[in-house]
């Protein structure tokens, strides 16, 4: 699961690292006024950013992060955001729908000496290869941090945690001053790694970043001299979906509208389904064999469009709905059945293809598929599953049976080209 970014502002205060202040707003009319709260608030403040809340990164580069210095322009920033999709490589090809926007007092972010803003990537992930969380940072942080990470990996710095320790004191000072921190900035730096390194643990993140992470010029105020502070900037979060019965204040910040509309439907209907970029749909039953059906298809030169494990008790009605989230992908070219009957019975699937068959709806108007569907059927009650297929055969004229999974791959994979 993810968050937005306001979300996971407040997630991060929540924890004691320090996050510039910030209002939402949803509408256009709002924007000037939050615009001169901000600049109200914050001592000094010249600028303000709008930011569009969606569920991916590359805003900046799109124009969906803006320093504004006035209302109007304000006003401008948000009804562009607001009525413009987000499109970035973090987005799906349509882009996303911006519904709102956060306000804040534009940070004033230190310089290089070399020129340029001062801004570090700072993220925990869990690394697979070494089975241990690490601690991923760079002082080339920002928006280009992905062709950095590409062109220069040695900019990019990768820290194991230790399994039970977790990020320990003396790992975090080295990274910080490893990034260039000094003085009271290296305290800073280093006490946000270990309160980040201790929310991914104890929130089941499988990702917390911050990018940027930046050194604020703090202006003198309320008899305190002018200063600097480390400050996170834009922060992203992903959760295990597995560890979130644990968590109803993570749960609590799901956005539905901001979820894949097929996956949601499928979720409605017990099936796992994970959309994938290919064009050859796949229906099968277990995550197991749907991996296995995914790699054979891949070995036979196609690309799967998505993964569909329809569980081990799937009724009719979730079969049917399958057949129909599947084919509302537009890329979908072909169907792949594979199912191997254990405690699911190939009647139940077989006859939940007969009936998505008779009721899927095309964009045209007509009933059917018109896809190709290759159908390989194995295990409890397949006899019976072949013969309501047999049967059916004049309803479904795309359809042919495979004698088994290879079989299969090459016919889909050659009837979609
Ligand atoms: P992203 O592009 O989706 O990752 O969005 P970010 O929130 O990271 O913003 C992109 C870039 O906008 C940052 O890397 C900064 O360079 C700039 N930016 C964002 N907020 C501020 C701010 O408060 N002050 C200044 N000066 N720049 C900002
Ligand atoms: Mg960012």
């Amino acid at each position: 699961m993810k968050i937005h970014e306001y979300q996971a502002r407040e997630l991060l205060r929540s924890y004691g690292i320090p996050v510039p202040p910030g209002r939402v707003i949803t509408s256009v009319e709002d924007a000037a006024q939050a615009f001169k709260e901000a600049i109200g608030a914050a001592a000094g403040a010249k600028e303000v950013v709008i930011k569009a809340q969606v569920h991916a990164g590359g805003r900046g580069k799109a124009g969906f992060v803006k320093l504004v210095k006035s209302g109007e322009d304000a006003m401008t920033a948000a009804r562009f955001m607001l009525t413009n999709r987000m499109k970035s490589p973090q987005t799906p090809p349509e882009g996303l729908e911006v519904k709102k926007l956060l306000v804040a007092a534009a940070v004033d972010i230190a310089r290089r000496s070399a020129g340029g803003n001062e801004e570090f990537y700072l993220a925990i992930t869990t690394d697979r290869k070494t089975r241990r969380n690490v601690l991923i940072a760079s002082r080339e942080g920002g928006v280009e941090i992905e062709q950095v990470a590409h062109e220069r990996p040695d900019a990019i710095i990768k820290e194991p945690m230790h399994p039970l320790l977790g990020l320990q004191a003396h790992q975090a000072r080295r990274i910080a001053f490893a990034l260039g921190f000094t003085g009271k900035l290296v305290g800073q730096a280093a006490d946000i790694m270990m309160k980040l390194a201790k929310l991914y643990v104890e929130k089941d993140c499988t990702l917390a970043e911050i990018n940027p992470l930046v050194i604020a010029a703090a202006p003198a105020a309320n008899g305190q001299p002018a200063g600097q502070q480390v400050l996170a900037l834009d922060a992203k979060f992903n959760f295990d979906d597995n560890g979130l019965f644990r968590h109803a204040d993570i749960q609590a910040m799901a956005d539905p509208t901001e979820e894949n509309p097929a996956e949601q439907r499928a979720q409605r209907f017990g099936l796992s389904y994970i959309a994938l970029d290919g064009n050859i749909g796949c229906l099968v039953n277990g995550a197991g064999l749907a991996m296995a059906t995914m790699d054979v298809i891949k070995l036979h030169g196609g690309e799967p469009a998505n993964f569909l494990d329809v569980g081990g008790s799937a009724s009719e009605e979730a079969v049917t709905e399958a057949f129909s989230i599947i084919l509302s992908d537009p890329r979908v070219k072909g169907v792949l059945v594979n199912i191997f009957g254990g405690i699911m019975r190939c009647d139940v699937i077989a006859q939940g293809i007969v009936n998505a068959a008779t009721k899927h709806k095309n964009p045209d108007g007509s009933l059917g598929f018109k896809v190709p569907l290759v159908v390989r059927l194995e295990g409890t009650n397949v006899e019976a599953g072949r013969a309501l297929l047999t049967e059916a055969r004049a309803k479904i004229p795309t359809m042919q049976p495979a004698t088994d999974l290879a079989d299969g791959a090459k016919k889909v994979c050659g009837a979609v080209g």
